[in-house]
């Protein structure tokens, strides 16, 4: 349709209101569940493709409190000062139970997202993970192709959703608190190994606790560098080796070092050749955690399957039916 091409048109051209606009629009399109707003916004996706992957993408989590806003906030500005054009995404699944979100308030990040040079959209509130990591990484897509070269993707420190935007980005840095080191318990593990980065945030509260924290995480990452992630392999100048630092950004300061690690990384990762393989696994893995979501769905709604489902269900249920031989069955019911 016409009126896509003047989308298509209005977000990869020039900086501005319409291109402010177009960049919204599309992605209220993309996050429509109406099949006709799905059609289109597919056409879309694939007609901005060629334009988009050209931003370093920013994975950033940390519980609530930590100061994640305020830190985007203060790093965004940074950045436009220094010609970037920033976009904010978030991957919040609680918004659709809470009925906000983690950038839905207008009061975060007020300065950022009153400026032209930066874009911030809140969680799209789909409902499960899933689908609003689905959307987020797609809205992600758009803003490349408006030529945002920086995009942060914004999560909780909560559920699975660190797993989602690790999934997504090129880089994944955890912000923790000062006292984060008196106690790893609370850390959790399987986050900690996502980690490229951790970030001790609001060490101007506790310099000694910060500097404390930041040996304890340091020793921890060590380890985990040497039994776990293959991509942090450690003796090897060639690769990165996950590192913790600590700033305020209340106060602003430590944001030039953040960046400077960051321009490290990337550099590095792009030299490895690890950059680009991150994002080709990344496409692949997406591309089957859909088709095996929407598999399922498929297989569910499936009159057949629909029809003899509450039988054999009721079979394995009751001892008389081993689960094995009911999922065989009912596979052979879906065609
Ligand atoms: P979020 O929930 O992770 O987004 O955290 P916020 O950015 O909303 O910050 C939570 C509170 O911590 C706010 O009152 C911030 O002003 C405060 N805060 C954030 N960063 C710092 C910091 O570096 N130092 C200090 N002292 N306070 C901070």
């Amino acid at each position: 349709p016409a009126a896509d091409q003047g989308l298509h048109a209005d977000v990869t051209g020039a900086p501005g209101a319409a291109q402010r606009r177009a960049v919204a629009k599309t992605i209220t399109l993309l996050e429509s569940t109406r099949p006709d707003h799905r059609a289109r916004a597919d056409a879309l996706l694939n007609a901005l493709l060629p334009h988009s992957g050209r931003s370093f993408r920013l994975g950033i989590s940390g519980v609530p409190g930590v100061g994640k806003s305020t830190f985007i906030e203060a790093l965004g500005l940074f950045l436009i000062e220094r010609g970037h054009r920033v976009a904010v995404l978030a991957v919040d699944p609680s918004s659709s139970i809470s009925g906000g979100s983690i950038l839905g308030d207008k009061t975060r990040m007020e300065r950022l997202s009153m400026d032209t040079r930066a874009y911030i959209r809140p969680s799209p509130s789909s409902g499960t993970l899933g689908g609003v990591a689905e959307k987020t990484r797609e809205a992600m897509l758009v803003c490349e192709a408006a030529g945002h070269d920086v995009v942060i993707v914004e999560t909780v420190g909560v559920g699975q959703s660190e797993t989602a935007v690790a999934g997504m980005t090129d880089m994944f840095v955890l912000l923790q608190l000062p006292n984060a080191g008196d106690d790893l318990q609370a850390i959790k593990k399987g986050v900690m190994e996502l980690a490229d980065l951790v970030v001790i945030n609001k060490a101007d509260l506790d310099e000694a606790a910060a500097t404390r924290a930041r040996a304890q995480i340091s020793s921890s990452l060590r380890l985990i560098g040497m039994h776990g992630n293959p991509d942090h392999l450690h003796h090897d100048q060639q690769v990165w080796h996950p590192d913790v630092m600590q700033l305020s950004a209340l106060k602003g300061s430590g944001l030039a070092e953040f960046w400077a690690a960051i321009t490290r990384f990337r550099d590095l990762q792009t030299a490895n050749g690890r950059l680009a393989a991150r994002r080709q696994l990344q496409d692949q893995a997406w591309m089957w955690s859909l088709i095996d979501a929407g598999l399922k769905q498929r297989f569910k709604a499936h009159p057949a399957v629909t029809t003899a489902l509450p039988q054999l269900t009721g079979d394995v249920h009751a001892g008389r039916m081993a689960a094995s031989v009911a999922a065989r069955r009912l596979l052979d019911l879906f065609h």
